[in-house]
């Protein structure tokens, strides 16, 4: 085998262990993000019917009201959805439905159909209920 062969080889073998590593690496990465999207996901029963979510612009989409992309949105939560949606091209960015009502609407409870239908960003939902840390 010629040198140039040897060092062809080498080179190759060095690029694949590269292409592994970058591999387990990600899968790691994946990994660690899927515990912590599961650890999240099995604390947000924890936001309870009539918690009250202050929502930045970015932090809530799909709302059943027509309001400006760049509204404020404040709920006060009936329920939320146990599934957390995960987009697939911002992998980090997780969503979570929730139904609920304004803080100001006057019949509360389940009195009428929840008046509010949308999605809220995990991270929003944390970050809006943060004074209630024991809940992380
Ligand atoms: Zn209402």
């Amino acid at each position: 085998m010629g040198v140039l062969t040897r060092w062809l080889d080498r080179r190759r073998a060095a690029q694949r262990e590269q292409i592994w590593s970058a591999a387990a690496a990600d899968e790691a990465e994946q990994a660690a993000r899927a515990q912590q999207l599961a650890s999240i996901a099995g604390r947000l029963h924890r936001i309870t019917a009539g918690t009250i979510l202050y929502l930045r612009a970015g932090e809530w989409r799909r709302c059943s009201q027509p309001l400006p992309a760049d509204a404020y949105l404040d709920v006060r939560v009936t329920s939320l959805g146990d599934q957390v949606m995960v987009d697939p091209a911002r992998p980090a960015v997780w969503w979570v439905g929730v139904v609920g009502h304004p803080p100001e609407c006057a019949w509360g409870g389940d009195e009428h159909p929840p008046c509010l239908r949308l999605e809220a960003h995990v991270a929003g939902i944390v970050r809006s209920t943060a004074h209630g840390r024991s809940l992380w």
